[in-house]
């Protein structure tokens, strides 16, 4: 382990920790230094709702900190499927199975809906759990090219004899922070008879109408099987969910591992992540919010000379080129207040180097006018602009 782990500092890939004071908020201290937080998946600032953290609360007093047991045994409680039908209701769509985490979703549904007569057709750069949750099934595994939908056609050709095929994408991309062409992948699939999975982890809460997701986006309600996604992003609490036909919430709960053999959540939770729903129907203005912070600065930062590379979300990278000018991109926001961490090989090709900052809801008129002064005054420093 320590020869590994120097190998890893040798090349500058090792993870080090930072102490956030708060780690959510769109104003944080991080190792002593007060920030503006670009970093955070918490894109609508609901962590910190008063009725979502109300809901919290009260429940837990009212119900206890633990549910003390898995859903299928004695850990079911009202509030766990209150939350699966708003769920449902928000997505308009039959059904929903709140699962532990969105990543438990991935590496413990998928491995149930082929084994090995069947093929699974995946983007490249889809989730690490969608990639665990293939390597648990014995399917033939296939890899597009992003976004490429003839390379995934050639596939679905390639595969006619697989008992079923199923393929898989992200709705929004995480380090690009660009869309799948999911009216263009939906076809497809309904062209070759092919079951489509869609994670839509970083869409929920921030693409399509009120935040109802990249599948309400491209208008396809009724034509996507799988809808996962998470409540530990826009929605600002944690756990993963499953939505979709009232067959796939029942198959779920009777065969996903993940599920099966895990705990439930907390009262306390289950209640917070039925208040989120309740905020993201109620309240439209934090979503109307995230989008006219995101216009602004990402007009803002593209008028500089930035290269914000193919982001149509809330999700903007700074295109750096090579990993050393991202990094001190990076050093050179955090210093003077802003926390937009670098990302770079083995996450992303060598040259694409970048800095990804996150748009956030909480951001005041203030704070925007002050990200855009010191990514400026930071980006002529290192020369990228
Ligand atoms: C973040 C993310 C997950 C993991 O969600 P958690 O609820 O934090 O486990 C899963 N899939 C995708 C596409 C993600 O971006």
């Amino acid at each position: 382990m320590k020869e590994r782990h120097q190998a890893l500092v040798a090349e500058g890939n090792d993870w080090q920790l930072r102490s956030l004071e708060s780690a959510s908020m769109p104003h944080s201290v991080v190792d002593g230094q007060k920030v503006i937080m670009l970093c955070s998946n918490n894109y609508l600032d609901l962590a910190r709702h008063p009725a979502i953290v109300e809901a919290m609360a009260t429940t837990t007093r009212e119900l206890g900190a633990g549910s003390g047991s898995v859903r299928a045994i004695a850990g079911n409680m009202t509030i766990h499927e209150e939350v699966e039908r708003a769920v449902a209701q928000f997505k308009g769509v039959e059904a929903s199975l709140v699962f532990q985490t969105g990543f438990s979703v991935g590496s413990g549904f998928i491995p149930t809906l082929v084994g090995k007569e069947d093929a699974v057709i995946s983007d490249a750069l889809n989730h690490g759990c969608m990639i665990d949750g293939i390597r648990l099934t014995k399917a033939d595994r296939r890899v597009y090219a992003h976004n490429d939908i003839h390379e995934l056609e050639a596939h679905l050709r390639d595969t006619k004899q697989a008992r079923r095929r199923l393929v898989l994408t992200d709705g929004v991309f995480s380090m690009d922070g660009d869309i799948a062409p999911l009216d263009a992948i939906c076809e497809l699939c309904e062209q070759f008879d092919a079951m489509l999975y869609v994670d839509d982890a970083h869409g929920e809460g921030v693409m399509g109408k009120g935040g109802r997701g990249i599948v309400d986006h491209f208008g396809l309600q009724g034509r996507v099987d799988f809808e996962a996604g998470t409540f530990s992003k826009a929605f600002g609490v944690v756990g993963g969910l499953v939505a979709g036909a009232e067959e796939v919430r029942l198959h779920a709960l009777n065969n996903s591992r993940t599920w099966l053999l895990s705990a439930s959540h907390p009262p306390g939770v289950a209640a917070a992540q039925k208040a989120a729903i309740d905020v993201l129907e109620n309240e439209p203005e934090h979503h109307a919010r995230l989008w006219s912070v995101t216009d602004r600065i990402r007009n803002a930062l593209q008028n500089l000379g930035f290269d914000t590379g193919d982001s149509v979300t809330p999700i903007i990278p700074i295109m750096c080129g090579e990993s050393d000018r991202a990094k001190a991109f990076s050093e050179g926001l955090y210093k003077r207040g802003v926390l937009a961490l670098p990302i770079v090989f083995p996450m992303v090709p060598r040259e694409k180097a970048r800095v990804r900052c996150m748009m956030n809801a909480g951001l005041s008129d203030d704070d925007v006018d002050e990200v855009i002064r010191i990514m400026e005054e930071t980006g002529r420093d290192v020369g990228l602009i």
